[in-house]
């Protein structure tokens, strides 16, 4: 089967992330499209995986757009349409991973007369998108597309919410391969050392800065901890976040915290960074379509806290594979960490067994067997 996969963004977040695993096992007959240039282009050249950036123009229409944005932008959009359509004449099918990526593929797939898959990474709550583009996501899935997968039943259920059509949507888990997430002791000690970690709890961070991340509440939390308590901070505001980056280091003079803090940006060896802590923290505000990180904590072995809400919660179960605290409450967030800290047998524990029972949840492989077996009833 020959795919084309189309996705609005040139860096590597979590949608791109997923998207990586799933295109590989069809590298030799697949092509991902790209709507801009960036790091992913190279991360998926890297992995053998046909990649074309097919526009570089900036796509002007934001996740909070109005009607006539809307409108407007497509106008701005034909030569990117007229363009993915030609391409996908040489295709079985178009997958599109995000929403810009929905709308060009509905309209290439209706022209090509090719089946249409839409990847639902998001919660389409009014929190996070304008009521125009939830309706746009909304009837262009329930017209065009033939098949849904959303990450996760939370995801499923606003899409549904907002009038998805349920009949055609599957929850297919983001898939993980958990030999990466083994690192050794040496490997450990050299990054704690480079780090300057030795001696620190450490509890970490994976996450592009953003206010709905939620940064500033473990920030708050670490100012309720033990002085052993360090916090590494690991991502980039990914998408114009500068403002929210600037209030985390503010907030983190003015508490006066700065030698437990440390902002190491995006960074590619997330594995060995969470063999590093102690602890994952997790503190969406707003409800989290899938976290990968959560997976990627639990099969690094480490204890993870996550907000409760959302995708999250289907993830974790509380006191069993990791912990949840109530979004936005740093009191409760600390009082997880304390306890992870005061009683690390118990909870370590709990993390040995969450990462045996996410390899298994979670596998690439299977996930992958699920997605091709949805796939293959379309062609
Ligand atoms: N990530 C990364 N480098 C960083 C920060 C994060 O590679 O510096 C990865 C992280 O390991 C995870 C993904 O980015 O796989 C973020 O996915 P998640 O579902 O947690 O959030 P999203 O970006 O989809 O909102």
């Amino acid at each position: 089967m020959k795919i084309l996969f189309l996705d609005q963004s040139g860096k590597p977040g979590g949608a791109e992330l997923c998207l990586l695993d799933i295109a590989k096992p069809y590298r030799d007959h697949c092509l991902v499209g790209l709507f801009a240039d960036g790091s992913f282009r190279n991360l998926l050249e890297e992995n053998q995986i046909p990649v074309e950036v097919l526009t570089t123009d900036q796509i002007q229409v934001r996740k909070e757009s109005s009607l006539v944005q809307g409108l407007s932008s497509l106008a701005q959009l034909a030569p990117l349409i007229a363009k993915v359509m030609q391409i996908a004449l040489n295709y079985d099918l178009i997958y599109a991973n995000t929403q810009k990526a929905l709308v060009v593929g509905a309209l290439a797939s209706f022209f090509t007369h090719r089946p249409l898959v839409y990847h639902l990474h998001d919660i389409l709550s009014l929190e996070h998108f304008s009521q125009t583009n939830r309706r746009i996501a909304v009837t262009s899935a329930n017209r065009f597309a033939s098949l849904i997968i959303a990450n996760s039943e939370a995801s499923k259920a606003a899409f549904v919410e907002a009038g998805g059509h349920p009949e055609i949507t599957e929850v297919v888990y983001n898939g993980f391969d958990s030999k990466i997430y083994h690192s050794s002791e040496s490997e450990v000690s050299q990054i704690r050392q480079q780090l300057g970690l030795n001696g620190q709890f450490v509890v970490g961070h994976f996450s592009r800065l953003a206010p709905w991340k939620g940064q500033h509440i473990l920030i708050e939390a670490l100012a309720q901890c033990p002085e052993e308590v360090t916090v590494i901070l690991v991502g980039d505001a990914l998408f114009g976040e500068q403002d929210y980056v600037q209030r985390l280091h503010d907030q983190v003079k003015t508490l006066a915290i700065e030698t437990r803090v440390k902002f190491l940006g995006f960074r590619s060896d997330v594995p060995l960074l969470m063999a590093a802590c102690d602890l994952v923290a997790h503190t969406s505000t707003s409800p989290e379509p899938f976290g990968r990180v959560i997976v990627e904590a639990m099969l690094s072995g480490r204890r993870v806290v996550a907000a409760n809400a959302g995708g999250a919660i289907e993830l974790v179960e509380h006191g069993v594979n990791g912990f949840l605290f109530t979004p936005g409450n740093s009191q409760e967030l600390a009082q997880v960490i304390i306890t992870c800290l005061n009683d690390r047998e118990k909870t370590a524990a709990i993390a040995n067994n969450a990462r045996a029972t996410a390899s298994q949840r979670f596998d690439v492989a299977n996930i992958n067997q699920q997605i091709a077996q949805l796939l293959m009833r379309l062609c």
